[in-house]
């Protein structure tokens, strides 16, 4: 097909659909139908995105595009900095049309409600039929999912893991969870230690196009949160699955076990670093479960490890995005605790004395990663405690993540990490003290604050917030039966202790609202 010839079918393919097994290319015709590709202003600054994302992104995108076109497509491929690029999906569709006068739209539903509701004018304001396919890289679509939830008075993630296990076959043993039990976490809580071998996660160096996708983002994204270089990133599905590969072979035996451990200076530990791949296409959930489910029944892993990973992957992942279509959007705007305040201004620059939200968020400008429980037990749990509006939380998150899409960070950010869905997602706060993050990291055996005082100048914030948390928001926990201990312990206190914790962290709030150091 020549540049100009009309062709059949607009087959649109969005930034976190890059796969050959997109649903809509599924269904296209190679030899009649066109894939479009575009790199627009609007997706890349509705929120600030981390510079690495942007970057991760495009330089995939520009990957895919050349292997359609070794694979016999052809792509009409439009650049970032191309003259006449409109800078929104909409405009560019319709200058495709008017460049190709394709019969028709297709397209695999976007991730995010926002694009999807943009969409549904489409067909009217283009004059032209848009098919739009579920996406099938996902193991429960939203209407199983709303299926599964009708009628349940609790929508517990484990519940729905459970179906997932017997649906896929995954871990199975007939009808029975492979070792008798469907989940180990009981065996997950170890915390590690810096003597362990640590393993990196697989890093690439850019190639030509990566490099010139670098340029672009430091000259047009300058100002946008987080560092750009060094980028390691894989952008293309073979390095991705050999990142994987390398997780499987250095890091699963012991993902289970320090699954929620925390170290100074360790930014990955046993994790798998492959959500941003995962989520942009370049690798598929199901195979990477039966990798996994292999790994475990060649007696290369632990069932505590392949469990604990699966039960991510088929729970977690497949639960936020079944709330999430279930709930938007609605959703987004949730603020069951009524939290107003702003998000403090370290969470833009790492500069806090608090080591543990130091290490985070700084690793989250290098990186664009952090691991799950610096993101739940840190920089999350901080932000419930201090009574931080969450839709500042939700979009600190979704900007400042390589892995981040609102499908998959609105539900943890609004209801696993902040509660703001009033208890739909978590069955309680994820709250804690000093205590547990002393417990599950060495962060502060080197920070300013001592997390054994609990009062006082120089005492763990986390302390004295914890137990404010749990006071101002009594009217709204109190019934809550997972609270019941912590609240019990609350009244028992002595009223001088109870007014110590007040005091201490009223202090603390304020320095934040003062936007003082801390
Ligand atoms: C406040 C908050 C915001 C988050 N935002 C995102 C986000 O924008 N995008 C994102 O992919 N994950 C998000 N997560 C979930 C989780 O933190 C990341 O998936 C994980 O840290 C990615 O690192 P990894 O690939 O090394 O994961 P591993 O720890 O190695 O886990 C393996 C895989 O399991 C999946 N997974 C694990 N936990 C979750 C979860 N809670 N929800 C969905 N998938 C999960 C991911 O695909 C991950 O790659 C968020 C968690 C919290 C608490
Ligand atoms: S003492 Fe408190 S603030 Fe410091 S690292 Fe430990 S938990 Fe974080």
């Amino acid at each position: 097909m020549n540049e100009t010839s009309d062709c059949r079918k607009l087959v649109l393919i969005l930034g976190d659909q890059l796969s050959p097994d997109m649903s809509s290319l599924r269904h296209a015709d190679q030899k009649r139908d066109r894939v479009l590709m575009v790199e627009v202003m609007e997706e890349a600054t509705y929120v600030r995105h981390h510079k690495k994302k942007i970057a991760f992104l495009f330089s995939a995108m520009r990957h895919f595009e050349q292997e359609l076109r070794i694979a016999g497509w052809s792509v009409d491929y439009v650049r970032l900095d191309a003259s006449g690029n409109t800078g929104s999906f909409k405009g560019e569709v319709k200058r495709a049309v008017a460049r190709l006068n394709p019969e028709g739209i297709l397209l695999t539903e976007p991730g995010e409600w926002r694009v999807l509701e943009g969409m549904q004018s489409w067909q009217e304001d283009l004059g032209l039929p848009v098919e739009i396919l579920s996406d099938q890289r996902f193991m429960c679509s939203p209407a199983e999912f709303r299926a599964w939830a009708t009628g349940r008075k609790q929508l517990r993630m484990e519940t729905f893991y459970q179906d997932m296990r017997r649906k896929t076959g995954l871990l199975m043993d007939g009808e029975n969870p492979v070792g008798g039990k469907w989940n180990f976490d009981k065996e997950n809580r170890k915390p590690a230690r810096s003597d362990l071998f640590m393993p990196s996660p697989k890093r690439v160096r850019p190639d030509k196009v990566t490099r010139e996708v670098l340029d672009l983002v430091e000259n047009r994204f300058a100002d946008h949160f987080g560092s750009l270089e060094p980028f390691w990133f894989a952008v293309t599905k073979q390095d991705a699955e050999a990142a994987f590969e390398g997780f499987l072979e250095a890091s699963l035996e012991n993902f289970g076990t320090y699954q929620d451990a925390m170290l100074e200076g360790e930014k990955f530990l046993y994790h798998a670093v492959i959500s941003a791949y995962l989520n942009a296409g370049l690798l598929d959930a199901l195979t990477l479960c039966r990798q996994v489910e292999t790994a475990y029944r060649e007696g290369k892993a632990p069932l505590n490890a392949a469990e604990g990973f699966i039960r991510q992957i088929l729970g977690w992942r497949e639960y936020v995005r079944g709330i999430y279509w279930l709930k938007m959007p609605a959703y987004a705007s949730e603020n069951a605790l009524e939290a107003r305040r702003h998000l403090p201004d370290f969470y833009w620059t790492g500069k806090t004395r608090m080591k543990c939200v130091a290490e985070a968020v700084t690793q989250t400008i290098e990186e664009a990663y952090a691991h799950h429980i610096q993101r739940l037990m840190v920089t999350g749990n901080f932000a419930l405690l201090a009574g931080v509006d969450p839709s500042e939380v939700h979009e600190w998150y979704l900007m400042v993540y390589a892995d981040a899409y609102e499908w998959v960070e609105l539900p943890n950010t609004i209801g696993m990490s902040q509660f703001a869905d009033g208890g739909l997602l978590a069955s309680k706060p994820y709250i804690s003290s000093g205590n547990y993050i002393n417990k599950m990291s060495d962060y502060c055996r080197s920070c300013s604050y001592e997390v054994s005082r609990k009062t006082g100048e120089g005492a763990c914030p986390f302390n004295a917030l914890y137990w404010h948390f749990l006071d101002r928001n009594e009217p709204h926990l109190r019934n809550n039966p997972r609270l019941g201990q912590p609240y019990a312990t609350w009244r028992k206190m002595a009223p001088e202790k109870q007014d110590q914790y007040r005091s201490t962290a009223e202090a603390i709030l304020n320095r934040l609202d003062q936007r003082e150091e801390l």
